[in-house]
């Protein structure tokens, strides 16, 4: 079962090369190559939609400017704060 998103990202599939680096990099394997290609002939990387981390590692390791862009999403506070509460 994959873990909970606490991250997103977009692929600008006209930037990609489709090197894969991306897809090695990612530590839940929510990246795959897109059967499809783009204007350079590549296939390029395309998110399954849930179970990033928003750990940023497909970002660093990406050659291509722009290709990719990672969102992390805020920490749940407020469940931590009224559980902290409860205890
Ligand atoms: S931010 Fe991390 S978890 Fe999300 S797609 Fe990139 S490498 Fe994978
Ligand atoms: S590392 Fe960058 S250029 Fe390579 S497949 Fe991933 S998004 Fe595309």
């Amino acid at each position: 079962m994959m873990a909970v998103s606490r991250g997103n990202v977009k692929i600008n599939i006209e930037e990609c090369k489709g090197c894969g680096l991306c897809v090695d990099s990612c530590p839940p394997k929510c990246l795959s190559l897109a059967a499809e290609l783009n204007a350079y002939g590549a296939h390029p990387a395309a998110y399954a939609g849930e179970g990033c981390t928003g750990c940023g590692i497909c970002f660093y390791c990406c050659p291509e400017p722009g290709a990719i862009t990672v969102y992390r999403m805020p920490a749940p506070r407020a469940v931590e704060a009224s559980h902290a509460a409860s205890v």
